[in-house]
């Protein structure tokens, strides 16, 4: 006897109060699937949704496996889902009198704006127009849909998905949208919806051939033929080359698949009766508590976003220079404002998270089309986390896990110099979609954005209107400028994900891509390459290369609040990287909790660095230890100065000091000119220069005659360094300020260098304090642990260092044995190839490079459990990081001081998510 088997559910209906799904199902029915049941079937909600059903991304999934060949089951289970929406909407699809049309619209997990294609009007043809026709008698409104849909379907599903290579890169939809235009023209008409009926009829009609000539196809009549082409075309899409690329840059798996939602057509082209828009419940530019939105009346679609013309705000709120002369939704349709009012504050508390929203109106009835999470800058995250949790509609870890760490980059984000811009003229303005100031040079294709900023150049992105296509040059672009477009199009979509400079609708240029150059109503003329400084926050634009000044996070609000709760949820410190008063002062500022790495020897590169430098030169050349002695001795009084003035401002908080640690080589010349200079400046004859430069070449210096391997060749280096930090601590507490230095020996490998080094400082300690006249001076001795074998061999090191700090730069370095500097050569092909997934300079290797971590932390801790134990590699201010050495048990990280704030966030929730640390 045949088994029988429970069929796989493939399909899953919504509509009429009803669904088989929820929110809860976004892997199996995708993001808009999902939510659009949610909206349709749950208790709270019951939305005017239009019925449809979504097939489920396992037929995706199964469809790739199966040479693209669809489960037995699905066509059995479609037919089914058909006829109960059939029924809902008392229509029959492909009926000659009364037929129903359906869109069919992907979506994957998580959103991926544009990616996916949607095509709308489905199941008309020469018959079916005519009931159509007749249901709705509305002849305009019916060849309105009839030509979109040959358009969408063309584009979409005949020549996309199926793989013709448009003749010069013109694709079908340019094609006939050029037709589009021509009989606007020709007839003296501004907007598509001024063309009359004839005039539509024969573009069909136009459409239909020349389809059938460019694609060497017909378009199909049969309303099935239509469904299922469509059908395919999405999950077709889902290995096209837009959606690879952006599943590339957002690292979205590519076995995820995607779902596709069929749903009944409503219209909102049917008249001055309808209308569709775009909204989201909170304002995703700035985070404010207000309803925004816009829509356009008797449109249909991407109409909105594609900015073919200037949408209408929905309310007061929602207006902009662009915009401000039309009529709001609240003034031409208040009832139906005001439902849709009720239901996007009903859909923000269902959901407790900012919601973007898609509508359409038909004939005076609303239904909604779509709601997700409302994508939103780092600004806006802030505000609104920061709000919701004053509202009460989120509690503190909802909060805190709202915000993305790296999103606060953006609130440390650079701005154009306001003070210059009181007295610069901008040059055009435009619609602020993506905060912060930017500067660059000007290109116009998505192409050469990649190729210029692939050579170093910092450019901004100038385009009518970006396409999908253009998501690689956006990425690599400083900032995006757009003359056309709204606060929902694409280009302000991708930018506000991304946190990017943008200017959107910037009606005030003209793009001549021929000559690539724009012209400003102003008569300003811009070619490619030219400077331009955009300001995103405020929507102008200036020629010429602005200077961009740094925001003061105290005067943000909804910050410090968040950072209130941050503070209160984290277990593991924060501190900074840092070797000036200044940075100092600003990681202070930022939230830092002590110095986590102070470089003793910043203090010889850059300005300032002349006196110094040459006495070290001197130091390193000399020939006896007498003659070293006495260099020595004049160089401490810099660096004890230099010490001294971070340790004052810190204030009590640990500092770290790092005794010397690069090769001395690096600080001899090497050019002929500049060793005359110093054989002058030293006494030394140039022949004898020359033989000690040579002496200290070292073939591999990354492995070479640095770190504490100095220190215990030449001891009084280490004398000086020790005994400037302990006087600097001790002037400091006679003048009654609190100070905790703690001195770090780097490059070690064995304990036995710790104790070699201790002795210096133990009797420098008793000579110091002698000196002094002080019976303590408080400090820490401890070791960085950067060679694998410190890791390994930690018990042994916490026998003598107090604390230890791991350097993941050179853990990674000397764990994966990659050259930081040179890994340019073979990394970028490594992460194409998926040979590895993340550079791991940048994340640490948490199997690798992190369980040399985790060994040195719990061996060291094995010998003294108190052992203090932080990071201080560029790791330090990488989220995922942070959350990693969290779980290890860190006490602290250090990041640089712009990193800080993400850091503390990082730290929140790590603990948030894996439990509070000790
Ligand atoms: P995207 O993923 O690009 O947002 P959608 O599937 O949301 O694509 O479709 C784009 C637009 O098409 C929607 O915003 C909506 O205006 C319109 N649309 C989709 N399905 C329907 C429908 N059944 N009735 C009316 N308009 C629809
Ligand atoms: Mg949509
Ligand atoms: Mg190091």
């Amino acid at each position: 006897m045949a088994q029988v088997k429970k069929a796989i559910k493939y399909v899953y209906y919504f509509g009429g109060g009803k669904a088989d799904g929820n929110e809860s199902m976004k892997n199996l029915l995708g993001g808009k699937g999902a939510n659009l049941a949610e909206m349709a079937g749950h208790p709270n909600l019951r939305l005017p949704v239009p019925p449809g059903f979504t097939i489920t991304t396992e037929v995706c999934t199964a469809y790739y496996k199966n040479k693209k060949k669809y489960p037995a089951e699905l066509q059995g289970q479609v037919q089914s889902a058909l006829a109960a929406v059939e029924k809902e909407m008392a229509k029959k699809f492909g009926d000659a009198s009364n037929p129903l049309l359906v869109s069919v619209r992907s979506g994957a997990r998580r959103s991926m704006p544009g990616m996916m294609e949607t095509v709308l009007d489905i199941g008309l043809n020469e018959k079916t127009i005519l009931g159509v026709i007749q249901q709705s008698g509305d002849e305009r409104f019916a060849y309105d849909a009839y030509r979109r849909l040959i358009m969408m379907y063309a584009d979409v599903v005949m020549e996309k998905a199926g793989g013709i290579e448009p003749k010069n890169g013109k694709g079908i939809r340019k094609v006939l949208d050029e037709k589009l235009e021509k009989v606007k023209s020709k007839q003296g008409y501004q907007f598509d919806t001024d063309i009359k009926v004839p005039e539509l009829k024969a573009l069909v009609k136009d459409f239909k051939a020349t389809v059938l000539k460019v694609l060497g196809k017909p378009f199909p009549d049969d309303p099935y033929e239509q469904l299922w082409g469509s059908v395919g075309a999405v999950f077709g899409s889902w290995s096209g080359k837009r959606a690879i690329e952006y599943r590339r840059i957002e690292k979205i798996p590519d076995e995820w698949g995607t779902a596709v939602t069929v749903q009944a057509m409503v219209f909102g082209n049917m008249g001055d009766t309808s209308a569709t828009g775009v909204a989201f419940t909170r304002n995703p530019g700035t985070g404010e508590n207000k309803f925004y939105g816009e829509y356009l009346l008797n449109a249909q679609g991407e109409d909105v976003v594609a900015g073919i013309r200037t949408p209408a705000p929905v309310n007061d709120y929602s207006k902009n220079d662009q915009s401000k002369h039309l009529p709001s939704l609240e003034e031409t349709m208040p009832e139906i404002y005001k439902q849709l009012f009720e239901i996007q504050n009903r859909l923000e508390r269902h959901y407790k998270d900012m919601q973007d929203i898609e509508f359409t109106i038909e004939k005076g009835k609303l239904f909604m089309l779509q709601c997700r999470v409302g994508k939103r800058n780092g600004i806006a995250a802030v505000k609104v986390a920061s709000d919701m949790y004053n509202e009460k509609l989120i509690d503190a870890k909802t909060a805190i896990m709202r915000v993305a760490p790296n999103q606060l980059v953006e609130l440390l984000l650079p701005m154009l110099d306001p003070e210059v811009q009181k007295v610069t003229k901008p040059v055009a303005k435009g619609l602020p979609a993506g905060p912060g100031g930017a500067k660059g040079r000007v290109v116009f294709s998505s192409a050469d954005a990649v190729e210029w900023a692939g050579k170093g150049e910092k450019v901004i992105l100038v385009r009518e209107e970006t396409s999908p296509e253009d998501v690689d040059g956006m990425h690599k672009a400083q900032a995006i400028l757009t003359t056309k477009g709204g606060m929902t199009s694409h280009a302000a979509l991708v930018a506000r994900g991304w946190g990017k400079c943008c200017i959107v609708g910037c009606a005030d240029i003209e793009i001549h891509s021929e000559t690539k150059s724009f012209k400003a109503n102003d008569g300003t003329y811009i070619k490619e390459g030219d400077w331009l400084s955009l300001d995103g926050t405020r929507g102008l634009v200036y020629t010429g290369s602005m200077a961009l000044v740094d925001i003061d996070l105290d005067d943000n609000a909804a910050y410090r609040n968040l950072m209130k709760l941050v503070n209160k949820e984290r277990t593991m410190k924060v501190r900074t990287n840092a070797e000036t008063p200044e940075d100092a002062k600003q990681a202070l500022k930022f939230g830092a909790e002590g110095i986590g790495l102070f470089r003793t020897e910043h203090m010889f590169y850059g300005e300032g660095s002349e006196q110094p430098l040459s006495l070290l030169r001197k130091m390193i050349l000399s020939k006896t230890e007498g003659e070293r002695r006495q260099a020595l001795k004049e160089l401490y009084v810099f660096v004890k100065k230099d010490i001294k003035a971070t340790m004052e401002v810190m204030n009590g908080y640990p500092v770290t000091i790092r005794l010397l640690d690069p090769p001395l080589h690096e600080f001899v010349p090497h050019d002929v000119a500049k060793l005359h200079e110093l054989s002058k400046e030293l006494h030394i004859s140039m022949n004898m220069l020359r033989r000690r430069v040579l002496a200290l070449h070292e073939n591999n210096p990354m492995l070479g005659h640095r770190g504490v391997r100095l220190g215990v060749s030449y001891p009084e280096i280490t004398e000086m360094q020790v005994r400037a930090i302990l006087e600097a601590a001790a002037e400091l507490t006679k003048a009654g300020k609190k100070v905790l230095p703690e001195i770090m020996v780097p490059v070690t490998c064995t304990v036995n260098e710790l104790s070699h080094q201790k002795v210096i400082v133990d009797r420098v300690y008793r000579e110091v304090c002698e000196k002094m006249k002080v019976k303590k001076i408080p400090y820490l001795y401890g070791t960085m642990i950067e060679i694998p074998r410190a890791a390994l061999r930690a018990d042994h090191m916490a026998e003598v260092a107090d604390f230890f700090s791991f350097g993941t730069n050179d853990l990674t370095q000397m764990s994966f044995g990659f050259s930081r500097d040179d890994i340019g050569g073979f990394l970028p092909q490594y992460m194409d190839l998926k040979v590895l997934n993340d550079d791991p300079f940048q994340t640490i290797d948490q199997a690798g490079v992190g369980e040399l971590v985790r060994i040195g932390v719990d061996r060291g801790r094995s010998t003294k459990p108190n052992l203090k134990v932080g990071i201080c590699g560029e790791h330090g201010g990488d989220p995922e990081s942070v959350k990693f050495f969290h779980r290890t048990g860190m006490n602290y990280v250090s990041c640089s001081p712009f990193r800080v704030p993400i850091a503390l966030l990082a730290a929140a929730q790590a603990a948030i998510e894996f439990g509070k640390g000790k």
